[in-house]
């Protein structure tokens, strides 16, 4: 039980740059009871004003190859393991490509995202990928990121030497909870290419999936996990059960825990740009807004990999109702 001061002490500590949240603070915070999330919005959204403005980062992503991967991620539709509806599409064509970039930024994204459904990537996808960020740093002038998997060493100093801004690689889970959602790789190899990212002066854009039956302990471990990383950016995705994966049975977060689950991420990691990306429609079904002053500060726009998302002109026009300028957070 946590005194009833416990948010305004906790809120007046980190606004004046005291000590940061302690992993109990952390877990209490998970745990507090749906009665308190209005005082929790209000505690994180000060927070974030204080830390980065008003301002909402928003970003497209696009897979350019989905499907048929190796690995065995429970939670996701694009493994070759599981019996999933899910057609398979090899590396996507570049002027598709060049397309869908020139989209996003008609809309007002500013980084995009190149998204490949593999382990890591081989000779032949850093060449497919090299190119891909050619033509669109020539086209657009959107802010490329990558999300290709485990690196060696070399890709990572080669991506960064072809000007990719930022590198997406999610811890996903808690260490201590990641064996029970894949056995391919290890969440050491996750945790050692986070690292390489920011050796080679990449941005790392680093975070997890939440509602995959970890417990609140596991997930406040991954929100350290993830702080200790110090990750530029950190999508926060909700479990969207797919069909034909394990995970398909899994019940739906309810949409004041997700709200929860973001203020959380926002008092772990006060400076981080917080983008609620996947499951965020599914889950936090009519309170979109509420995430949004739960201390997010970005958003993916239009569809994600495997699923879609909600009309772009809808998240335009909530941001402009809460009083949120679109911008890049530099
Ligand atoms: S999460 Fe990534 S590595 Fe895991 S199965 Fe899906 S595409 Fe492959």
């Amino acid at each position: 039980m946590v005194p009833p001061s416990f948010l305004d002490d906790l809120g007046q500590r980190l606004l004046a740059g005291g000590d940061p949240i302690t992993f109990d603070e952390a877990l209490a915070v998970a745990e507090l009871p749906e009665s308190d999330v209005p005082a929790l919005i209000a505690c994180a959204h000060r927070v974030r004003l204080q830390r980065s403005g008003p301002g909402v980062e928003l970003e497209s992503i696009l897979s350019a190859k989905t499907g048929a991967c190796s690995e065995d991620c429970s939670f996701c539709s694009q493994s070759r393991h599981w019996r999933s509806p899910l057609r398979p599409e090899p590396f996507i064509d570049l002027e598709e490509l060049v397309d869908a970039a020139r989209g996003a930024e008609a809309i007002g994204s500013t980084e995009f995202c190149i998204v490949l459904a593999v382990r890591g990537p081989d000779d032949r996808i850093m060449e497919q990928v090299l190119a891909a960020v050619a033509a669109l740093h020539a086209s657009t002038s959107l802010r490329v990121a990558c999300s290709l998997g485990i690196l060696t060493g070399q890709q990572a100093a080669t991506l960064a030497a072809a000007g990719i801004h930022r590198y997406n690689h999610n811890l996903e889970a808690a260490r201590s909870y990641f064996p029970s959602i894949c056995s391919t790789h290890t969440w050491e190899e996750r945790h050692d290419t986070c690292r390489l990212v920011g050796e080679v002066g990449m941005e790392l854009c680093s975070g997890g999936i939440v509602g995959m039956g970890e417990s609140l302990r596991q997930r406040v471990e991954l929100a350290f996990e993830l702080a200790e990383l110090g990750p530029r950016e950190v999508p926060v995705n909700f479990l969207n059960p797919r069909p034909g994966t394990p995970l398909q049975e899994r019940p739906l977060m309810p949409p004041l825990e997700a709200v929860k689950t973001i203020a959380l991420f926002r008092l772990v990691m006060p400076d981080a740009v917080i983008r609620p990306a996947g499951g965020r429609e599914l889950i936090l079904r009519d309170l979109q807004a509420l995430g949004m002053l739960a201390g997010a500060n970005a958003l993916i726009v239009g569809n994600y990999l495997t699923t879609l998302g909600r009309a772009p002109e809808d998240d335009l026009r909530m941001l402009a109702d809460l009083g949120m300028p679109v911008g890049r957070h530099d």
